[in-house]
């Protein structure tokens, strides 16, 4: 529930928190934040704190660099550290211009507009439930991340007296403590690899908690001398870290649209034409849910990570599995998307991507229940499987070529990404590795 103007104020007092922090996202899915004295609480409510945008990656406008941040009371909230000095509140804002338009270049503001149109197709909500995964590292004196991981246990693991899991249990707590709702928090495959489930929530909801998880997994970690990294692939060699995502459209009156319970596999004609559409546009949106160079590394065979373009009831290998939970749990799960991405871009690009498929009724094509890890390239060919992109460089080829997925960012965010994007590219493919001398400094 949203508390009212008198209410927060009462709370600053009752609670002596003494600092607010205002954040938003930049196009990157970087997280942005200002710390205002709690003297400024007034002029923060009234949506009349100014910053400049011009030098926030993807913001830059020629015209006028003066932007305004309106918070989002809703997600108004006290962190559960640093009371020595008061508590510090923070609440999440939507970008806004001098005029009091929403400003395009602001993810979270895209996904609302995104989520809008869905609105305006009779439904209530698109529910997403993120598993994001990642690594803790060993630092060193200086604090620095070192490359060594933090123990040598394996999925579902109990590590003896570790740091890794007291770790992992403060993190939980602390996003309890913030209201989250923590549904499992596990060793992963890999050796210092984690992952903490939370509820599903609204798109919005789910995309900000994904911010201030990753804010929380970081700070904690470094309390306990370690360093967190979504990094999708810090190691070769070993599992990468996903980020899951389980989704599902909700209706007006609370239902799962997704669900029907007269079909052979209890999918409802929503889902299957949803399916279509993620099927459809599925090598666009990965430059998107997978952003940088590295999360090319992660989609490979044999680390648990999708290559393939299908979908199954079934079997884990393909981009989208369809887990058995039916009735309000019936979902899709997108296995691609890593949390290197912005959220709010990446579930903004596979919500449209989705809405297409309804919009056009497209069929769910690419139903695959064999391990397609283990079909020949010809078996693939002939059932038509396709590769997900394999470099950040052929994932923004297919992006440039779809005007839906496109569309899912705005004008002002996609010439911004493609041109961020074009130029990390660019600057990777120019750097020579260690790789490339151990090969081939003696060979030639
Ligand atoms: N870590 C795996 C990945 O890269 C996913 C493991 C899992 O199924 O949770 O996607
Ligand atoms: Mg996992
Ligand atoms: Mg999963």
């Amino acid at each position: 529930r949203e508390l009212s103007k008198d209410e927060v104020r009462k709370m600053v007092k009752d609670e002596n928190i003494r600092f607010l922090r205002v954040m938003f996202t930049d196009m990157l899915g970087t997280i942005k934040s200002v710390d205002l004295p709690v003297s400024q609480l007034d002029k923060l409510m009234d949506n009349k704190i100014m910053f400049d945008g011009s030098s926030i990656d993807g913001f830059v406008r020629i015209e006028e660099s003066d932007m305004y941040l309106y918070p989002d009371m809703a997600t108004w909230l006290v962190f559960p550290w640093g009371a020595e000095h008061g508590k510090v509140a923070r609440v999440i804002c939507s970008v806004h211009l001098v005029d009091g338009q929403p400003f395009p270049g602001d993810p979270r503001n895209n996904l609302k507009r995104v989520l809008h149109d869905m609105q305006d197709m009779g439904f209530k909500d698109f529910n997403i439930g993120p598993e994001p995964e990642f690594f803790l590292f060993k630092t060193d004196e200086q604090g620095n991340p070192t490359q060594t991981v933090n123990d040598q246990e394996n999925y579902f693991d109990m590590e003896p007296a570790d740091r890794g899991e007291d770790c992992r249990r403060d993190i939980v707590l602390a996003l309890e403590k913030l209201g989250f709702n923590v549904e499992a928090a596990h060793h992963e495959v890999a050796p210092g690899q984690h992952e903490v489930d939370f509820k599903y929530s609204n798109a919005l909801e789910a995309a900000d908690n994904i911010q201030t998880f990753k804010l929380i997994v970081k700070t904690i970690a470094k309390k306990y001398g370690l360093h967190a990294t979504f990094m999708p692939k810090p190691l070769s060699g070993i599992n990468g870290s996903g980020m899951h995502l389980n989704m599902s459209l909700f209706s007006k009156d609370g239902q799962n649209a997704f669900y029907d319970a007269n079909d052979s596999k209890q999918l409802s004609p929503t889902a299957y034409h949803f399916l279509g559409g993620l099927m459809k546009h599925a090598r666009s949106y990965t430059a998107i849910c997978n952003p940088i160079v590295n999360s090319y590394k992660r989609l490979v065979p044999g680390y648990e990570a999708p290559v393939y373009v299908a979908w199954s009831t079934s079997n884990r290998s393909p981009l989208i599995r369809i887990p058995s939970d039916r009735g309000m749990g019936t979902r899709v799960e997108l296995r691609s998307a890593d949390p290197s991405a912005n959220p709010y871009l990446a579930i903004a690009a596979v919500l449209e991507a989705g809405l297409d498929g309804l919009r056009n009724e497209l069929p769910p094509i690419h139903e695959v229940d064999e391990n397609i890890y283990q079909m020949t390239e010809a078996e693939r060919k002939e059932k038509d499987i396709h590769n997900l992109p394999d470099t950040l460089h052929n994932a923004l080829k297919s992006l440039a070529a779809d005007e839906v997925v496109k569309g899912s960012m705005g004008d002002h965010i996609y010439h911004s990404f493609m041109e961020a994007k074009t130029r990390e590219y660019d600057s990777y493919r120019q750097h020579v590795s260690d790789w490339e001398r151990q090969r081939y400094m003696e060979e030639y």
